[in-house]
């Protein structure tokens, strides 16, 4: 069976409902096709202590920014699977939930797309892919090598201490996942081993704020994707911190001194050996560098803007003292240490497998400005780094949808919605009569601000 819509959207999650929601406010049909429920990589690819990184706050999809009594808290797992299934109430979003879409191809000799899901197919002249920015784990050669009594599973996988074998854990990488997984299995009292990476770290809270909200402030999420170096810049993790008991500073020579073992990079395993590189004290050395550099450059936005606020660093907020009760370990034995577990905190690679269009550049990546790709109707959202620093956040997501809105609303043209949407930093809605997006007031802090659309050839073949 076939059915013809003008837009799908493929994934049920920031991104799919964000731009929902503004294709709902130009009254444009579109369906969002789920295959699981909404918000499902939160409820199924993250471990039950969970919780956001970034402050509520920071939770500002389009039209729903978060209203509670909690601002510089964070949501754990749970409320942010509700949080998107109020917005998706909210404003009635098109949802099918349990559709699988298993392909995308181009409608052969015409304008559009067949998007092919396991029951049925879908023509659409628009589709948009909001499959997710880290969709499949990405794992190292070295697991492959690794013998199968050690059990190992992705940080996608992980859900809480209880779930593994007795045992000592090694867990590898120390981006944020990590590091929390890292302190999950500590505070339950296994032994943990920790194999660390270059990410640096930021203090939860620094002059009297999250650190997260100051670096809204300096630009820092504004950043865009041709601002950085290389191409490659994009990959740099983030920095280590945790929202979780409150929020609260990750420091990697404090968790030595509280017992974890800490490790250089993991370079490769032989056998049950792990063999390590000798760059465990230049990988401390590199979060407390990033960490410095976050604070002076807050320090220098107070400075240039006058504003008035806590001087003093407490000592939560200094960067670290220097202690570390590291010691060289170059190979790791995996049983001498009674390490029956590996969780590769390794970071995930995209999968667009389904899309079955020549859209992708020599590694994979779909070749695109921000969002609109060369193919008519065909986008991208939610990504990485699809357009700034922000745009696979809560918070950063809604200018990419409102941005990928005002093409899509470019092709439609003929119905009389208008060929340049506003869009607008900050908190919006859409005004039925004007045809236009419109600030609406924001939590505390918010100054909504429009900004247009980059000049770009939206139907560039
Ligand atoms: C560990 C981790 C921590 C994070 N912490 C924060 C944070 O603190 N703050 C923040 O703002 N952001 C955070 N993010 C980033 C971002 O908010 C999440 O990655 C978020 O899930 C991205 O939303 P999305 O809608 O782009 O993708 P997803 O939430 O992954 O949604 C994509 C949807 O597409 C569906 N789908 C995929 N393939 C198909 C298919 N073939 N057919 C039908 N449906 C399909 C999936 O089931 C999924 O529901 C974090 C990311 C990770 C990995």
């Amino acid at each position: 069976m076939t059915e013809h819509i003008e837009t799908v959207i493929i994934g049920g999650g920031q991104a799919g409902l964000a731009l929902s929601y503004y294709l709902t406010q130009q009254g444009r049909t579109h369906l969002v096709l789920e295959q699981g429920q909404v918000g499902e990589t939160w409820r199924s690819g993250r471990w039950d202590s969970f919780t956001l990184n970034t402050p509520n706050c920071m939770t500002q999809l389009p039209g729903f920014p978060y209203q509670g009594d909690d601002p510089d808290g964070f949501f754990p797992r749970e409320d942010i699977v509700a949080y998107l299934e109020q917005y998706a109430a909210s404003f009635h979003a098109p949802l099918r939930c349990g559709v699988r879409v298993t392909a995308v191809r181009q409608k052969p000799g015409g304008d559009g797309y067949l998007v092919e899901a396991e029951q049925m197919t879908f023509e659409a002249r628009n589709v948009v892919l909001a499959t997710g920015a880290f969709p499949k784990p990405k794992l190292p050669t070295a697991s492959a090598a690794l013998p199968v009594d050690i059990c190992q599973l992705h940080t996608s996988e992980y859900r809480n201490p209880q779930a593994l074998p007795s045992g000592a854990v090694l867990v590898v990488g120390t981006g944020q996942s990590g590091c929390q997984i890292a302190e999950d299995l500590h505070e339950s009292g296994r032994q943990v081993y920790l194999s660390t990476s270059s990410c640096g770290r930021v203090p939860r809270r620094y002059r009297g704020k999250d650190s997260i909200w100051w670096l809204t402030r300096t630009g820092f999420f504004d950043r865009t994707i041709d601002q950085l170096p290389s191409p490659h810049a994009k990959f740099a993790c983030n920095p280590h911190v945790s929202g979780n008991q409150g929020g609260h500073d990750i420091n990697l020579r404090q968790f030595a001194r509280q017992g974890m073992i800490l490790l250089g990079h993991v370079q490769a395993a032989q056998g049950k050996q792990i063999i390590l590189a000798p760059d465990l004290e230049e990988n401390l050395a590199k979060a407390d560098a990033f960490a410095a550099q976050i604070m002076q450059a807050i320090d220098e936005y107070i400075t240039k803007t006058g504003m008035k606020v806590e001087a003093n660093r407490t000592t939560a907020e200094a960067p670290s003292n220097g202690a570390s009760s590291t010691q060289a370990i170059l190979t790791l034995d995996l049983q001498s240490a009674g390490i029956s577990t590996i969780i590769w905190a390794s970071g995930y690679k995209l999968d667009f497998d389904l899309v079955q269009i020549p859209v992708f550049d020599q590694e994979g990546n779909p070749v695109h400005q921000r969002g609109v790709t060369a193919y008519p109707g065909l986008y991208f959202l939610g990504l990485h780094w699809l357009y700034k620093r922000k745009s696979a956040l809560l918070y950063g997501v809604g200018e990419d949808a409102a941005f990928v809105a005002s093409a899509i609303a470019d092709r439609g043209r003929t119905t009389g919605v208008p060929h340049e949407v506003p869009l607008m930093r900050g908190v919006h809605t859409w005004n039925k009569q004007t045809k236009h997006a419109v600030a609406i007031p924001g939590p505390s802090g918010t100054s909504p601000e429009v900004v247009r659309p980059v000049e770009m050839p939206l139907h560039a073949r």
